[in-house]
């Protein structure tokens, strides 16, 4: 089970990282969680807080039928059991950003149980990663410190909010494999339309719990990296913590298990409070709040509706497409990308068009930091000079020029090749008088080529081409110029 190759070496032999993480996930809902308020992103601050999200004495929170079916969703995408039943805890902390002095949480019954997500290794295996719960609860609101020098302001608006924790088994083994999973669940979230995955407006960040051990032997002390944002910097802070772990551990010291926070700036990880400080919430039942209870009926509804995931997406790319699994694999993760490739692909050659989606389409738009659907070729026009390669109008050398011109002018690759007069020349007669010219120019080839240097043919098909300017059907060349040589 251990993957060696994930094994760090040490001054004293070899170490194991064990990483789970607490991804925090803001349910996709007009409103917040217990109350009417809206939650878009980038509103004047305070301008979307009700009396129950800035905590009012006697507000009573009411609770927002979508925010259960979006996270009952999310269980049954991860393939989760979903609880029929559970419970809303009080969290008591004080704090600035936190007017009631307790956020509503899930703590003993949450709503949905173990599940499970699948890694897409870059080797094109896979790797089942164990998800030990996911439960509802409240955001908290958010602390301004740079817009007054000597005051500080708080923003109430996120305040309320719905997130859904989604916590791991300690199953990752590296860095690589804690940013896959970061991907992968937000991946999955997406397709499930229950979180935006906008990182950078902080819809999922992620909690990292990160130890080291000797292979095979019992969990060290974790330490928590906190509210990390980006999958770049999940893998940066597991690489760092588990080398200093490492080092404490050889220079004979011990791993105190603490909460620490990843400095973006510099790639390093700082302590923030340790175990010792940590907080007793004194969960107990919101009395506010009665348990919630779920109809098996309206579940079975959800899931009925669940779109096709982008596992499934995957191995239906590799059987009927002949995919890859790393190419299936790279097409599904985005649902846009997907969609494009199935367009592009529909009767046509997959595996061709998942080269062009992947190959020349995704290197322009990669050039110009713009996505799959901001793509000045549409998928209908990049189908239409796929045909144009697979009926023999034009060579696959060529599809690349005119792809790059369609790019740019955005016009369909038919007009391109009649304007260029770029159509290949499949005309046996004409292709004959270019080969006997080939083979006219160059006699001491010839007979080099005769005399068992097979390794010149390319060489024949390389001044065909360059005479024909490119515009030869390459099959065909080949196929007369064995003949001619022979
Ligand atoms: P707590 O109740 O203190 O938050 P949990 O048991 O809920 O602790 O675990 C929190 C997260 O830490 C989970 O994602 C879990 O997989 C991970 N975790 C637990 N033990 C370890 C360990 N020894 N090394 C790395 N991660 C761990
Ligand atoms: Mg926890």
């Amino acid at each position: 089970m251990t993957a060696n190759k994930n094994l760090i070496k040490g001054e004293t032999g070899d170490w194991e990282i064990v990483i789970g993480m607490e991804v925090h996930a803001q349910v996709l809902s007009e409103s917040k969680l217990f109350s009417g308020a809206a939650t878009a992103f980038g509103a004047e601050p305070n301008a979307q807080v009700s009396f129950v999200d800035a905590a009012m004495p006697g507000m009573l929170p009411v609770i927002n039928k979508k925010c259960v079916e979006q996270a009952v969703r999310t269980g049954l995408g991860i393939n989760a059991k979903i609880n029929l039943y559970s419970v809303f805890d009080r969290k008591n902390y004080f704090y600035a950003d936190l007017p009631s002095g307790y956020q509503i949480s899930q703590f003993k019954d949450p709503i949905v149980g173990e599940g499970k997500i699948e890694l897409d290794m870059p080797d094109g295996s896979t790797r089942t990663i164990g998800v030990t719960r996911l439960h509802l609860e409240q955001d908290a609101g958010k602390s301004l410190h740079d817009q007054n020098p000597t005051e500080s302001y708080i923003d109430l608006n996120r305040s309320g909010v719905a997130l859904m924790e989604i916590v791991s088994e300690p199953d990752l083994r590296s860095a690589e494999e804690a940013g896959l999973y970061l991907k992968k669940l937000r991946t999955i979230l997406r397709y499930l339309g229950t979180c935006d995955g906008n990182m950078d407006e902080g819809s999922m960040r992620a909690d990292v719990n990160v130890s080291v051990r000797k292979p095979g032997g019992p969990l060290g002390t974790r330490c928590e990296i906190k509210n990390v944002n980006s999958m770049r910097f999940v893998v940066q802070a597991v690489e760092y913590e588990s080398r200093r772990q490492i080092e404490i551990i050889e220079a004979g010291g011990v791993i105190k298990q603490e909460t620490r926070l990843f400095d973006n700036a510099k790639g390093e990880t700082r302590s923030m409070r340790s175990k010792e400080e940590a907080h007793d919430y004194r969960y107990f039942p919101d009395p506010d709040l009665l348990p919630l209870i779920l109809d098996e009926a309206w579940v079975a509804n959800i899931k009925a509706t669940l779109p096709e995931l982008p596992d499934d997406r995957k191995n239906r790319y590799m059987r009927d497409f002949g995919l890859t699994p790393y190419d299936a694999g790279v097409l599904v993760a985005e649902r846009d990308t997907a969609l494009y490739f199935e367009a592009a692909a529909k009767g046509r050659d997959g595996k061709m068009a998942a080269n062009w989606v992947m190959g020349e389409l995704f290197g322009a738009l990669n050039k110009e930091n713009k996505s799959i659907v901001d793509s000045p070729v549409s998928a209908d026009a990049l189908g239409g000079l796929l045909d144009l390669i697979l009926n023999n109008t034009i060579s696959g050398r060529t599809a690349k020029e005119v792809f790059e011109e369609m790019y740019s002018s955005g016009k369909p690759a038919t007009n391109i090749v009649q304007e260029k007069g770029l159509e290949q020349v499949s005309d046996v007669g004409a292709l004959e008088k270019a080969i006997d010219d080939v083979i006219a120019q160059n006699p001491d080839k010839v007979t080099e080529y005769r005399s068992g240097k097979d390794k010149l043919f390319g060489f024949f098909v390389g001044q065909v081409m360059k005479n024909t300017g490119g515009k030869a059907n390459p099959a065909l060349v080949n196929e007369l110029l064995k003949k001619k040589l022979a």
